[in-house]
C-alpha cells in the first residue's frame, strides 16, 4: 500500500537514498532539511509517517519529535527516529521524546524500506467493509 512520508533529514545523500528506495515501492516522500521545515509541513500535509533524522541543525530531532507529538492532528502518525548516534540511551531517549521506535544509520538498502513500513498504522477500514 502506498503511504505518504515525510523526511526530515539535512544531510543530502541520506535524503537522496532514503528517497530513492522509499519511492521504488511506490511511497510518496515530502523532503524537509530542518526540524521547523518539517514541523510546518507536517502540520499542513498530515503525511502517514514522519522520519526523522536526529542530528539536525538549530533543532535537534528530540525537540522536533516532542514538538510533533504536541500537534493534536499529528497524534497518530508514527514518528520513526533515523540516526547514526550508537550511543547507550539514544534509542531510549528518541522513544521518550515521542518516537515510536528507531532506524540506525548508515541506511541500509536492502532493510530500510521493511524496517520503515513495519511502523505504518494498519489501512483504515473503509465504509461498507467488514
Ligand atoms: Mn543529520
Amino acid at each position: 500500500m502506498r503511504r505518504h512520508l515525510l523526511l526530515i533529514e539535512d544531510n543530502e545523500q541520506n535524503r537522496y537514498l532514503a528517497t530513492y528506495l522509499l519511492a521504488l515501492r511506490g511511497h510518496r516522500i515530502t523532503p524537509a532539511i530542518t526540524g521547523p521545515e518539517g514541523i510546518k509541513l507536517a502540520r499542513e500535509e498530515t503525511p502517514d509517517l514522519i522520519l526523522l533524522d536526529i542530528q539536525l541543525p538549530t533543532m535537534d530531532g528530540y525537540s522536533v519529535a516532542r514538538a510533533l507529538r504536541a500537534i493534536e492532528s499529528l497524534r497518530q502518525v508514527p514518528i520513526v527516529a533515523v540516526t547514526s548516534y550508537a550511543m547507550m540511551g539514544d534509542r531510549e531517549k528518541a522513544l521518550a521524546s515521542g518516537c515510536n521506535g528507531y532506524i540506525e544509520k548508515p541506511i541500509n538498502p536492502e532493510s530500510f524500506v521493511a524496517e520503515v513500513e513495519a511502523f505504518f498504522n494498519p489501512p483504515k477500514k473503509e465504509k461498507g467493509t467488514v
